[in-house]
């Protein structure tokens, strides 16, 4: 993908506008217009042209360390209202020392601009699809398509570890959880099975359906995982709310797997035993109407247990979801609109973790 210097915002002191020389030093990494040279931070756009429909352009920032070591790509806000993951990495991007970091961090805030700046939940309203879902991208497709293209080539790619941070959407009642993608690929698994433990979150599911093929990878943990880097995907944040000790669960988690990585100094906050979670269960709504929860989230239930009903737009009680095996809440409605197919709660079935 060729590097687009319109509309250019740099906003960093230290990179003038329209940075990016054209064969960068080795000192210097670019990504997008972000460029930063050794033990320096930048910020820039990587800008995604026009096609079928309109450009956009997604937020990046560069901190290179002053010591070498590997790349760290830490994304946020695929899905533009789970706020408190897009809060974490702009904690970071503003926290990061470069005088203090072995390596490279690239931070994208907010891939789904769109869906910010018009508080729409789960999609990119200019097209209609989840930014977590078309990965690799393509050159030809809608908005989605072209910005995952441009992920996949300018951060996946770039990086030697990926960290993808999700926080419970608008409808979401969300209680923290981390995804370990496990691939089959003995060494892989296990790094990322360390940066997961090193992360911190105490419920961790064991992701063993993601793709396996490189050109259709779907999910961003995927794309860096069937590109041979070991990547995580992590949650924490609920129905718009921006709870501090949410964002610092994310921020926290992101320093102990630079730790782990041996980028900033000092131990990594090890999670010492987990609940690995090995069957997720989404129960779907029956009917549409207005939801009315009977559990919270991270609370264990019974198989069959009510989990909450629907009425119609006169209080008649038209569907009741039970548990469909004995679980964790890991996130249920938590608004009351409600349509026939839609996911009202999510249960996490224990199991082992290895
Ligand atoms: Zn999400």
């Amino acid at each position: 993908m060729t590097r687009r210097l319109i509309g250019v915002l740099a906003l960093s002191a230290s990179v003038p506008a329209l940075a990016g020389p054209a064969t960068p030093s080795p000192e210097v990494f670019t990504v997008g217009t972000a460029s930063a040279a050794s033990g320096k931070k930048a910020t820039g756009f990587l800008s995604i042209p026009a096609g079928s429909d309109a450009g956009t352009e997604i937020p990046v920032a560069v901190v290179r360390g002053a010591k070498s070591g590997p790349v760290l790509a830490l994304v946020s806000g695929a899905h533009g209202t789970e706020y408190a993951s897009i809060a974490a990495i702009e904690e970071l991007i503003g926290r990061l020392d470069p005088a203090q970091l072995s390596g490279t961090v690239v931070l994208v805030p907010l891939v789904n601009v769109a869906s910010f700046e018009g508080k729409v939940p789960h999609v990119n309203p200019v097209d209609g699809k989840s930014m977590n879902r078309f990965y690799p991208g393509r050159a030809d497709g809608t908005q989605t398509e072209r910005a995952l293209l441009a992920m996949t080539r300018e951060v996946v790619e770039r990086c030697d570890y990926l960290i993808d941070l999700h926080g419970g959407d608008l409808d979401e009642d969300l209680r923290p959880y981390a995804y370990w993608v496990k691939t089959g690929n003995a060494k892989l698994d296990a790094a990322s099975r360390e940066m997961v433990l090193a992360f911190g979150l105490d419920t961790i599911i064991v992701a063993t359906d993601r793709p396996t093929d490189a050109a259709s990878s779907r999910y961003l943990d995927s794309t860096a995982t069937t590109r041979g880097k070991p990547a995580i995907t992590v949650e924490a944040g609920r129905a718009g709310t921006v709870d501090p000790e949410d964002v610092r669960a994310l921020v926290d988690g992101c320093l102990s797997v630079m730790r782990q990585l041996r980028m900033l100094a000092g131990e990594p906050a090890r999670v010492e035993h987990p609940v690995w979670i090995t069957t997720l269960h989404a129960v779907a709504s029956d009917a549409t109407g207005i939801f009315h929860p009977l559990v919270k989230r991270g609370s264990y239930v019974a198989a069959g247990a009510p989990l909450g009903y629907v009425t119609d737009y006169f209080g008649r009680e038209v569907f009741r979801a039970r548990a469909p095996a004995a679980g964790i809440v890991l996130y249920v409605g938590a608004v009351p609109s409600m349509k026939k197919g839609d996911t009202l709660a999510s249960i996490g079935v224990p199991g082992a973790g290895d």
